[in-house]
Parts: C-alpha cells; structure tokens; sequence
C-alpha cells in the first residue's frame, strides 16, 4: 500500500521529507538520551520505602507519619530550597542545585554529550587526599535548610529526592564510643571523606572527648536523644526531654551547639514529636537503607550488607553504627569498595547550628555533680588517722 504516497506533486515531496527528517531527528535525540542514561551508574529503580523490616529489632514498624510535609513551623513554603550543593573541594561540582519538594526520580539535567556507556560511572575527578591516590573523598557538600524540619531518608519520608544515582550519604549512630568510633574517623580520614553522626546524650557525657574528635575531622554531628528510648513509647513531655537532653548533651560534649539534625531511636517517629522538631527546625534523618549493623558480628557481613542494599536502590543515605565492633573492623574496607563499585559521597552539611534551650542546657551541666546536703570541705569530711 505505498502508491498514493509516491503519486504527489512538489508539495507532497517535501512534506514526505520534512516528515523523514523528522524521524530521523527523533530517533537521534532518543539516542542519546539513551546513551546518556547507560553512563549512569545503576540503575536507580526510585528507592521506594523497601523497609526490610523496619529498624526496630522486634516489634511492628513504624506507623510512619504521613511522609509529608515538614509541619507547623512558619509558613513551609514549597518553592523553598532545602538542599542546596555547595562547591565542595575536590570533585567537579556540578551547578548549584536546588532540589524541591515532591521532584520526581528523573535523570540529572545534563552532562556533557555522551560518554562511553560503560556501566559504572565513576568518571568522579581523582580526590585529592595526599597519600591515598585511590581514596573515596566527598564528590559534592549540600547544605541542608532545616527550617520546618525536612524529613530524609525514603523509609519514611518521601520528599526530597535530591541524591543522583550513584551518590551516597554516609550516616553512623549510637557514638561516641571508645575504640570503635575512632576506628571509624580513621577510615573515613584515611579517604578524606565525611559522614553524619548522631551521637547518644549520655554516651556522650561518657566521653565527650570522642566527639570532639569527630567534630574536629570536620564531619557533621546531629543528636540522636538523652538515652536512645523509643519515643513512641513516652509521654509527649517525656520524649521532648529525651530529644532536648539530647541535644544540650551533644552542645556540652563539643563546647558549641550541633546541627539541627536529628534521628529517631530505631526510626520510630511519634507523629507529635516530628511536629515538634518542626517547630524546633530540626531536620529528622530516617534512612534510605539500614544496614542492620547491629545484628551482625562479622564485618564482612556489614560490607555485604551495604552494598547489596545499595545496588538494589542505586544510592542512599545508609545507615550504620559507630558504636557496632563489626561495622567500626568493616568501615576501611567498606569504603574501598563503595569507591570500586563507582558510589560518589555527597556531604549533608547544615545552614546553621541547633538551638539548644537554656533549661535542658542547665540541667546537663547540674548532672556533672550529684549534690548532696552536705558541702563541707573535704579536710573537714575526710582525716588521716593512721
Ligand atoms: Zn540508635
């Protein structure tokens, strides 16, 4: 059925060509979009909400609050820019980026033409980390508006989907805690890369010393409450004590106040307490993977673990614990394979610290001491009789 195509006059030649050019461009422009996707790393099938099994160890999971906006504090307009990248050292940063509520999981804008399509995408410009040619560094920095208390991390929050395949934010809990958490700092300063940290009150009032040394590496640190309880299970005041305590300890440990992030003990998020860090201005950290760290003994368990997990989603904040043995053994190993397997570290670092409240401020400085009744001295208290 070709002949009335072919009968035409002039005019119908040319708008036969002008239709074949048309396909031709089309076709073109397909393909490079294609080949531009085979550059990318792998294949991020939109991490969806794949929670395992919560983080919890036993128990129901979370009924997570309605992944939605960040509550009550100010007007939460949505144009407003949350993540923002900002030049980091090494790597090639790409333009300043503004990532908006509810963005879609599409490809990034554009990269220059079309690269060879070989599966891992490493082409991150070599780190400079002096005496680790091959170190994993920090391939972008983005600073986090914590202004009505954004929600990160897919397995409960699903706003803002900022990382591009392949990135990766690495997030450690539970420290500071004596051997392991340097172990960690080691590792990570051994390829000139950063973490978050969310360090425990009381650990830290245990060795605050440990976590001045994290935040001397220059990594961020957030809170992670008083006494690691599940929120969930408090009363509202008592959860804002456990959250405020929390916060003062960590401003204590370090002499100057944190960041205003904050992450939920076994990811359970009270609805009333995400509503509260809102108001707070408290950015709350869920996870896009967990590795279950603190199930497993063996570091090349953790390893395993994490990676799996990560090329399952194509790129995540992960979370892990400094306060494990197994992951702290695992952590200078993980990091050579993450940079093997092409993963690039985006740094989450925040616009400006936390405010602590003066009251909770007070009462961590009054626990350094158990007064008692009694302040006689001690010569008066104590004799040498013998
Ligand atoms: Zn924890």
């Amino acid at each position: 059925m070709v002949s009335a195509e072919t009968s035409g006059g002039p005019k119908m030649r040319f708008a036969a060509a002008a239709c074949a050019l048309a396909i031709v461009v089309c076709v073109a422009v397909f393909g490079a979009v294609l080949a531009q996707r085979a550059t990318t790393p792998v294949v991020a099938s939109a991490p969806t909400s794949a929670a395992p099994d919560a983080a919890a160890p036993a128990a129901t999971p979370t009924p997570a609050p309605p992944a939605s906006a960040p509550t009550a504090a100010g007007k939460p307009s949505p144009a407003q820019t949350v993540v923002a990248t900002v030049p980091a050292t090494p790597a090639v940063a790409p333009a300043p980026m503004a990532v908006q509520p509810m963005a879609p999981a599409t490809a990034p804008p554009a990269a220059p033409a079309a690269a060879p399509a070989v599966p891992p995408p490493t082409a991150a410009a070599p780190v400079s980390c002096p005496g680790h040619p091959d170190a994993l560094g920090v391939s972008r920095v983005v600073e986090i508006d914590t202004t009505g208390g954004p929600g990160f991390g897919f397995e409960h929050f699903k706003q803002y989907d900022f990382l591009q395949p392949g990135e990766v934010v690495l997030t450690f809990d539970d420290g500071p805690w004596p051997h392991n958490t340097a172990e960690v700092l080691a590792a990570l300063a051994a390829n000139c890369t950063k973490a978050v940290f969310f360090p425990i009150g009381e650990h830290t009032m245990w060795a605050p010393e440990i976590l001045k040394q994290v935040d001397a590496a220059g990594h961020t640190i957030g809170s992670h409450t008083w006494s690691h309880k599940d929120l969930s299970k408090l009363t509202a005041q008592d959860a804002k004590d456990e959250i405020e305590k929390g916060i003062s300890a960590v401003a204590w440990g370090l002499g100057h106040p944190a960041s205003p992030f904050f992450r939920f003990p076994a990811l359970r998020h009270p609805p009333e307490m995400v509503t509260y860090l809102g108001e707070r201005n408290i950015a709350i950290f869920s996870t896009d993977m967990d590795s279950f760290d603190f199930k497993i003994r063996k570091p090349d368990q953790v390893i395993t673990s994490v990676l799996t997990k990560l090329k399952k989603n194509g790129k995540g904040i992960v979370l892990m614990h400094d306060f494990q043995r197994a992951t702290a053994d695992a952590a200078p190993e993980l990091l050579k394979q993450l940079k093997l397997n092409g993963y690039r570290i985006v740094f989450m670092k925040a616009k400006g610290p936390v405010q602590t409240l003066t009251a909770y401020d007070e009462e961590i400085v009054k626990s350094l001491k158990l007064p008692t009744v009694t302040n006689r001295p001690t010569s008066d208290v104590v004799h040498t009789i013998q």
